[in-house]
């Protein structure tokens, strides 16, 4: 599947829930958040069908994301129809890690071979300060039972915020030096309740110079075809590496080969942007596989060449929680 610009389309990302156990600052508000009934989210029934359809589309990958994907009952079975879809070769789930404690062992039997945990601190005040939660102990006992359950490639998200997480950097960077996992800095983007609450990223070069300071040259990494738009490094001495994700820049639009389904059913054609499908419109008023195929290729033509976060466009009013990362 190609969009106007050529770019293959093979990633698609799914919003299994917009529920969460934690409040993230830069993510949800710390309340009110308004919630989708049971009947709005599609059922896993309708998402398994669609990855069939996307899957014949040419999609290779699936992420499952959220909100927490983890806590909608059922996830792991879900994963294992997902894996078992003709096409799709990787299964991956980006989590808070709350919960992974449970079920990493259960993911991995089911064939998902990449865990994005999301962990921004080493400490449990400024864990509190930042997901407005307790709980950072659990999350890093799910770390270890991932590794332990032996998940192929396990990767840590850090957003680096302003005042907020700026002295985990380098501590956070320490956990590629003893085990073969990526720990990723991503760019916090202005977006949502984190720009009313007038939030700043630590642009990624000063996170880099902060890691050099500490450990020494980065060196750059090969990246593998399926391995998304971090730029890469390694560490003299590290098993790991590092990344960064510098989401306020173009360069990663114009070789971006994902879709995003929101938790309900609409097809989301860039992160920053309102334009799409409702997929679910379509699969409940009983549209065969063709329609739906025919529909998903119309929309695809309409892939935005690039990011708008500067705002220039018109801004989606989705939140993050609702759309997944
Ligand atoms: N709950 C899961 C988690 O936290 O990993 C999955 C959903 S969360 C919305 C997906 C990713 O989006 C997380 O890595 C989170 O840090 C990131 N994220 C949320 N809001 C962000 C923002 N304003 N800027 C940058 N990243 C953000
Ligand atoms: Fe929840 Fe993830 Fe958003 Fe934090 S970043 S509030 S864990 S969805």
């Amino acid at each position: 599947m190609l969009d106007t610009c050529k770019r293959q389309l093979t990633y698609l990302r799914i919003s299994l829930t917009d529920r969460c156990n934690l409040r993230c600052r830069y993510c949800m508000p710390a309340e009110g958040v308004a919630k989708c009934s049971h009947g709005d989210i599609l059922s896993y029934e309708e998402i398994e069908r669609l990855v069939r359809i996307f899957a014949g589309l040419g999609v290779r990958k699936v992420r499952l994301t959220g909100g927490e994907p983890l806590v909608r009952p059922g996830a792991v079975k879900l994963a294992t129809r997902l894996r078992a879809i003709e096409g799709i070769e990787e299964l991956a789930i980006t989590t808070n890690g709350v919960l992974l404690g449970k079920y990493a062992r259960a993911l991995a039997a089911a064939g998902v071979n990449g865990v994005n945990m999301s962990l921004d601190t080493l400490r449990e005040a400024a864990f509190a300060r930042i997901s407005r939660r307790s709980g950072l102990a659990g999350v890093r006992a799910g770390l270890q039972a991932a590794i332990e359950a032996g998940i192929p490639r396990i990767k840590i998200n850090v957003v680096t915020i302003r005042g907020l997480n700026e002295e985990d950097i380098v501590p956070l960077a320490k956990l590629a030096e003893r085990e073969a996992i990526d720990v990723r800095y991503i760019e916090l983007m202005p977006i949502g309740v984190a720009r009313e609450a007038g939030l700043r990223g630590v642009p990624p070069q000063e996170v880099r110079q902060r890691l050099e300071a500490a450990f020494g040259r980065l060196h750059p990494a090969m990246k593998g075809a399926l391995e998304g738009p971090a730029s890469l490094y390694h560490i003299a001495g590290f098993r790991g590496r590092i990344g960064f994700i510098r989401a306020l820049e173009h360069s990663f639009c114009a070789s971006c080969n994902r879709l995003r389904l929101t938790a309900e059913g609409f097809l989301k054609l860039c992160l920053a942007s309102p334009k799409g499908i409702d997929l679910r419109a379509l699969l409940r008023r009983g549209a065969d596989d063709e329609e739906l195929r025919e529909a998903i290729l119309e929309a695809v033509r309409h892939k935005p060449r690039a990011h708008d976060f500067a705002g220039r466009g018109a801004e989606d009013s989705r939140a993050m929680y609702e759309v997944g990362g």
